[in-house]
Order: structure tokens, then sequence, then C-alpha cells
């Protein structure tokens, strides 16, 4: 195991449901920890050039619209492992088919075929994404690692 960082969003949909809090501690519950936070709302442009490795995929202008519906919750966390961890906690993308406990299934099970995008967190799934998307949001003065 290794000590990472990974980039995690508090998606549209959750700030809506007022579950920030919630969500912040089932993260810090696993061992991961905040070390960077910052609420924005994401204009078309950065919602687009995020998510560009998907630009050509069918649900592409529906994934923009929703990220960029209103405020986000976007954070670092740190932790052994902490890329597979958070994606372990967040559940299988489509929260319809996500595990019992996990983010996605928790606030989002009851959500129709058509809202698959409105699937509450977004968590980097690699060491080279969690660099990229790290520094796509947060300048270096910004992360306050705490790996002591
Ligand atoms: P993940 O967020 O689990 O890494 P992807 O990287 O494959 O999933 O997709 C990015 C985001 O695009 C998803 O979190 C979801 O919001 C949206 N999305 C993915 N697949 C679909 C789909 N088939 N229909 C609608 N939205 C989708
Ligand atoms: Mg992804």
């Amino acid at each position: 195991m290794a000590l990472e960082k990974t980039l995690s969003i508090i998606k549209p949909d959750a700030v809506q449901k007022n579950i920030i809090g919630e969500i912040c501690s089932k993260f810090e519950q696993a061992g991961l920890r905040i070390v960077a936070a910052k609420m924005a709302h994401l204009s078309v442009q950065k919602v687009q050039e995020f998510y560009a490795v998907h630009k050509d995929r069918h649900f592409f202008g529906q994934l923009v619209n929703f990220m960029s519906s209103g405020p986000v919750m976007i954070q670092v966390l740190e932790g052994e492992d902490a890329i597979k961890l958070n994606r372990e906690l967040m559940g299988a993308t489509n929260p319809t088919k996500a595990e019992p406990g996990t983010l996605r299934y928790s606030f989002a099970r009851d959500n129709t075929e058509d809202e698959m995008h409105k699937n509450i967190v977004h968590g980097s799934d690699s060491p080279e994404t969690a660099a990229t998307e790290i520094s796509f949001f947060f300048q270096t003065e910004e992360i306050c690692p705490r790996n002591n």
C-alpha cells in the first residue's frame, strides 16, 4: 500500500440534498484525510475541460449540463491506497448497480435509468489521473498534507 492523494468532487445532486457533511464523514471514518477543499459553481467550459476524456461519449452533454448546474465541493483526500479506497466508498458508476453501503447506493439508488449521471461523487481512477485532476483544481500551496 502507498500513501496517495486523490481528487473527490461532491456533485451538484449531493450538494442539493445537503449531504456534504455526511459524505465527508464517510471519508474520515474510512481513514481518509481531507487535505484541501473548496466549493465552486463550475462553468460549462471548465467541466468540458475536466471531463474531456468523455467528450465523444453519448452522455457528455448531459454530464456537462449536470456538473455545471449548481455548486460542487471539490476535495483532495489523502491516505493509504486513497485512490482505490475512495472508489470503493463511491460504488459503481450506475447508482442502481452500486453495492449497499456505498455512497452512490446510499444516496442515489432510487435514480431512474436516465439519471445515471446524477451519481453523487467523482473520484480519480488512477495515480496519473489523480495527479492531473488535483492540479486542475488546486495550487500546491492550497494542499495541506497531514501524512505524519
Ligand atoms: P466514474 O465517475 O465512476 O469514474 P466514468 O468516468 O465512466 O464514471 O463517467 C464519468 C461520469 O459520467 C459518471 O460519474 C457519470 O456522472 C457520467 N456517466 C457515465 N456513464 C454514463 C451513462 N451511461 N449515462 C449517463 N451518464 C453517465
Ligand atoms: Mg471516471
